[in-house]
């Protein structure tokens, strides 16, 4: 089942149950705590907070995501992508817990002849929160599970909320067994490779304040009324319905490896090590242009840095695939091809995508050919000199001078097997940001729209990257 049927699926079941259909929202939404919309719930949030009257009691989206937290898992997990499609359905204190559970298995077991996705009740698992009988007792009446598999966990998987103070609650999540082939037996607390989550349903009730429920606090208050907030991993329901071994040889994605093995001349399939690499372009190719799409251009910070960070990451997997010359717009252009029938701005656009994505491929070029040999020498220095660790004065002098970002420098340190003096790299930008704001208090220069997003690299510092996207997997950057 393509990829399209499957949204045309999701929306038609959930309009025939009364629900309105809203599209997808902007990936960048003026909310100052999220770099990038990660869930479906988002435009949503006035509704549950009770800030806004909600314009209908039930809608239902397809929204675009992006989660750069998970893109150390893109291309080694199954089911990570940096973008993918969230679909949703919402109840603004219409149903709740009875009616989200009903829906979801319906449309999950129902009938392929009569438009639902087929799946073998047999194979479908849930986790519902620690101390949800409620949820354990739907799930047997509704759906017949058998008690052993519906598995309790604890807050930190079965407590949703957007990793700030606003709306939460406890969550089911609907997962599918792919199979012993796959992995051990015993359900998703054993192995979420084998058991793949598909479906999470939140029962959103509560207000969290500073400290969250997923930890244990309690929450600070409860919300107007009980509403339901639900994602479905799109792409992961294609590799399921689709018969592939994973989100990246879904129909939407693939296309961009198949570029990618004309360019290079190797094919996907053949060594484990490339087909990393040929999935993290397939991965990256979608989001970097979904990203410019929604008006983000590459720059030191925030949202233009990630963008960054995702297309150099492209040109660089490219590289280690033997590939030479220029590839970001030809990628673009199957991305453009791929997505442009749901989202049309793609054509309209594309002569500012595609000129986005040349200025930044062109720059990297040639901040990888000249910084390229001063890493190469600090490697051969610090091997004869017998250490494993790379000293932080070079990592700051590629950064500094040649335009490496630190992760590249951490990221083409461990493919040497060597780590970096993290501690020495943040102490020299420490340095220098001082410097910089001495010298701008100096000249009265002011911050200009990143000031938030430079806030956070201040705090947390450029250097500590994994926190940084950590951060931003949550959506939030305070
Ligand atoms: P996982 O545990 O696999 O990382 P999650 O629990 O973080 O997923 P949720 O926050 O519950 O995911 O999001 C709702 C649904 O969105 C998931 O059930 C899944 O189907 C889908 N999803 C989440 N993250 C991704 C991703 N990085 N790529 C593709 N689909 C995703
Ligand atoms: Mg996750
Ligand atoms: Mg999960
Ligand atoms: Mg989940």
């Amino acid at each position: 089942m393509q990829t399209h049927e499957i949204v045309r699926r999701f929306t038609d079941h959930f309009v025939k149950a009364g629900h309105t259909p809203v599209p997808s929202a902007s990936l960048i939404l003026d909310d100052p705590n999220l770099l990038f919309v990660n869930a479906g719930m988002v435009q949503f949030k006035p509704y549950f907070l009770g800030q806004a009257p909600a314009p209908y009691p039930r809608a239902t989206s397809i929204q675009k995501c992006v989660r750069t937290g998970d893109i150390d898992e893109v291309g080694k997990t199954t089911r990570h992508n940096t973008f993918f499609q969230m679909a949703g359905n919402f109840s603004f204190g219409d149903y709740f817990k009875a009616g989200a559970i009903e829906h979801a298995w319906n449309l999950v077991t129902g009938d392929l002849a009569s438009g639902g996705f087929g799946f073998d009740p047999d194979r479908i698992w849930v986790t519902v929160y620690e101390t949800d009988d409620e949820a354990i007792a739907l799930w047997k009446r509704i759906a017949g599970l058998p008690e052993e598999r519906i598995q309790r966990r604890d807050g930190k998987d079965n407590y949703w909320d957007m990793g700030v103070p606003g709306p939460g609650g406890p969550c089911s999540e609907i997962y599918y067994d792919r199979g012993p082939e796959f992995g051990r037996d015993g359900g998703p607390v054993v192995d979420e490779d084998r058991y793949l989550e598909i479906w999470n349903l939140v029962f959103m009730q509560d207000e969290r304040g500073e400290l969250s429920p997923k930890l244990g606090h309690p929450p600070i208050g409860t919300l107007p009324s009980k509403n339901i907030d639900t994602g479905m991993g799109v792409e992961r329901v294609a590799y399921l319905l689709q018969g592939v071994a994973n989100v990246y040889e879904t129909d939407l994605v693939r296309p961009v490896i198949a570029r990618a093995e004309d360019f290079s001349g190797r094919r996907y399939g053949a060594s484990a090590e490339d087909d990393t690499r040929f999935r993290v372009i397939a991965d990256h190719a979608r989001s970097g242009v979904m990203i410019i799409g929604d008006g983000v251009t590459p720059s030191n910070e925030g949202r233009g840095y990630v963008l960054r960070r995702l297309l150099r990451r492209i040109v660089r997997s490219a590289r280690l695939l033997g590939i030479t010359e220029p590839v970001l717009k030809a990628f673009a252009e199957v991305v453009r091809d791929e997505m442009s029938p749901t989202y049309p701005e793609l054509t309209t656009d594309f002569e500012r995508i595609s000129a986005v994505v040349e200025a930044e491929e062109e720059a990297f070029r040639a901040t990888l050919s000249s910084g390229t040999r001063i890493f190469d020498t600090a490697v051969a220095d610090t091997r004869s000199s017998g250490a494993l660790v790379l000293p932080g004065d070079k990592a700051f002098q590629l950064h500094d001078t040649y335009g490496f970002p630190i992760d590249l420098t951490l990221e083409m340190a461990a493919e040497q097997g060597l780590s970096v003096d993290q501690d020495r790299f943040t102490a020299l930008m420490q340095e220098q940001r001082s410097r910089a704001k001495a010298d701008a208090a100096k000249h009265k220069v002011g911050h200009g729209d990143g000031t938030i997003y430079r806030a956070v690299l201040d705090t947390h510092g450029t250097t500590d990257f994994l926190g940084y996207t950590e951060l931003v997997a949550e959506g939030t950057v305070v």
